[in-house]
């Protein structure tokens, strides 16, 4: 076969991505401008918001929202297994300490269940922040996991890196990820393989201004320009960093997003075709389950696959997809087993992530795809696993 090779995700740029980035180039302010605050203003309107404040990358915008809260060091913060490490390295960038909860190992989310066997293992340290992670753009239970975080005296904060357009309904009527309800805020990541890119960058919303205005503060290195002082004059009472987002990148935010609801449209319609694909390959591949609540935009098209049953390991059906031209990645790799966490707490006991881990294999998923590719990669996976 002689077709391109799939990636497991990437990047959509087109022409008037490309003009708006060159129309940038040419303006007054590269950084600091105007085309920041119209992004944020756009980004905010999208997603049902008060604020939104641009920063750097999707990690930055975790960083920033510790340093919001003003989690301090000794303090804990929870945050699943199943994540990229940045979710948990948030809360070490501000000294905290990291409890890892468990997931349910058929969705990869956490659950009420997998938050309150966590509380149990905060003791008696003051757990400052829970951050659930919206993995592959599926919703996590908010309402639950926030009134457990609040009987908790802890604040949620949503990881919406994949989740940028998914909607979710608990019975109150339609809710999008990022209109801040249940949380205090919310994270997203423009990384390319996300559902909008702008190379590096990343987003904090919140319907708190004073939450607002301290993301900004510490997003450009601590420094406020108090009313009292000449117009010259900035102080720093606390210590940020340099985590702006430039005009440029968001340029192309704003031209990326406007193409929001037709990369989601086209990324429901490849999952759908997905579905029929692999229907054939049960029981030994299964899709990750969707909670009844979510209306996801679906980020990553995670299958849960028995290497046992099928005789073979997962670097063997990489590999034999790769061969076959497509790729693959493993979402995740259970963070508290990492290295750096194993020698900081130990390994805890936590069977949802590892059986997840054990099965999980991400396939081809981006908005350029075509149904005929679906059902390459799926037939690529059908004889990967021999069938
Ligand atoms: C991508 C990602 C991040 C970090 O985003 P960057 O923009 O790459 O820094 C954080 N959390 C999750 C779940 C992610 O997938």
């Amino acid at each position: 076969m002689s077709e391109a090779f799939l990636p497991y995700g990437r990047q959509t740029i087109e022409e008037d991505d490309i003009a708006a980035v060159v129309e940038a180039l040419r303006a007054d302010f590269l950084t600091t401008g105007p085309t920041v605050g119209r992004f944020e203003a756009a980004f905010a309107e999208r997603v049902g918001a008060s604020h939104a404040v641009a920063c750097a990358n999707g990690t930055a915008a975790l960083h920033l929202a510790m340093l919001a809260l003003g989690v301090q060091p000794g303090e804990v913060v929870i945050a699943p297994s199943t994540t990229f490490l940045a979710t948990a390295n948030c809360a070490r960038y501000v000294g905290a300490e990291v409890v890892f909860a468990d997931i349910d190992p058929a969705s990869g989310l956490m659950t009420p269940e997998t938050l309150g066997e966590a509380l149990m293992r905060v003791g008696d340290r003051r757990l400052r922040a829970v951050l659930p992670v919206h993995l592959r753009g599926d919703a996590v239970d908010l309402p639950a996991l926030a009134a457990l975080a609040r009987d908790a005296g802890a604040v949620l904060v949503e990881d919406a890196a994949h989740a940028l357009g998914t909607t979710m309904d608990f019975g109150d009527g339609a809710e999008t990820v990022g209109d801040g309800r249940h949380s205090a805020m919310t994270t997203f990541s423009f990384h390319p393989v996300k559902t909008i890119a702008t190379g590096e960058g990343g987003m904090v919303t919140t319907n708190d201004p004073d939450l607002a205005e301290r993301l900004r503060t510490f997003r450009s290195h601590g420094m406020v320009r108090p009313e009292h002082g000449p117009a010259w004059w900035y102080e720093m009472p606390e210590i940020g960093f340099n985590y702006r987002l430039p005009d440029i990148l968001c340029a192309l935010g704003l031209s990326q997003l406007a193409k929001l609801d037709r990369f989601a449209e086209g990324r429901r319609r490849l999952a759908a075709a997905y579905g029929d694909a692999l229907a054939g390959l049960a029981p030994l591949v299964q899709a990750a389950a969707s909670p009844p609540w979510s209306r996801p935009v679906p980020h990553l098209m995670t299958v849960l696959i028995d290497f046992e049953a099928a005789g073979r390991d997962r670097s063997q059906v990489i590999e034999a997809l790769r061969a076959r031209g497509a790729g693959s990645q493993v979402h995740y790799i259970p963070v508290h087993r990492q290295p750096y966490y194993a020698d900081r707490y130990g390994v805890a006991m936590l069977p949802g992530a590892e059986a997840w881990y054990a099965r999980c294999l991400s396939l081809p998923l981006y908005p350029a795809m075509t149904e005929a590719d679906v059902a390459r990669a799926a037939g690529a996976l059908g004889e990967a696993l021999g069938l």
